[in-house]
């Protein structure tokens, strides 16, 4: 068994925060050490739990579409490591999903971003993964991604791709079309590249 698949064994063998999870715990994440864009993104919703997969939802379609992929590339480990801040569905509030559980982030996030050595891109979604993975916590998300040139080219933030989030980029129509074609060129340009 190599390094990799024996710590992602352990990942999905974890129950660090069962007592907390409305459901058994069920780790939702995509990784492999030759990944060259990172996905860094909240914790899964249900259907993703339901179905095993990452960003088995709108969600996912839409973000797909963001990056200008296909669901062939989008889950391939090799091109794309999905790691959300907590691994399992951490259930449903008054107005969503509940924040990703604060367990899971210490107990398992460095080991997970050390090795991917081959990323050149890392795609931060939403406030929860922005806190983790940007230095300025002080900013709101629609700060950090209207900044989005402040972290180009290695690291783009980005709202969530929620349908929930349909207000916002009616708000906010330089996103769709100022940055959306220069992350697709990003994008595109990371998993063309031999290095
Ligand atoms: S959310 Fe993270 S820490 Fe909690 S059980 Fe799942 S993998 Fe373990």
């Amino acid at each position: 068994m190599t390094q990799a698949t024996k710590l992602l064994s352990e990942v999905r063998d974890c129950t660090l925060c069962a007592k907390f999870l409305p459901l058994e715990p069920k780790p939702i994440l995509q990784w492999q050490p030759q990944a060259r864009i990172l996905i860094a993104g909240q914790a899964p919703g249900r259907k993703a739990h339901d179905a095993g997969v990452p960003f088995h939802d709108a969600s996912g379609a839409r973000l797909r579409a963001w990056l200008g992929i296909s669901a062939e590339v989008f889950y391939n480990p090799q091109c794309v490591a999905i790691l959300p801040m907590g691994f399992c569905f951490p259930g449903t509030g008054k107005s969503g999903d509940l924040p990703p559980r604060p367990e899971c982030a210490p107990a398992w996030r460095e080991q997970l971003l050390q090795p991917l050595t081959q990323l050149k891109l890392t795609l931060v979604i939403g406030g929860y993964a922005q806190a983790y993975h940007l230095p300025d916590a002080a900013k709101t998300v629609t700060e950090r991604v209207k900044a989005w040139q402040e972290y180009w080219p290695e690291i783009v933030p980005l709202p969530h791709p929620s349908p929930r989030n349909n207000m916002w980029l009616r708000r906010n129509p330089w996103f769709e079309q100022e940055l959306l074609p220069k992350l697709q060129a990003r994008v595109a340009a990371v998993l063309s590249s031999k290095n």
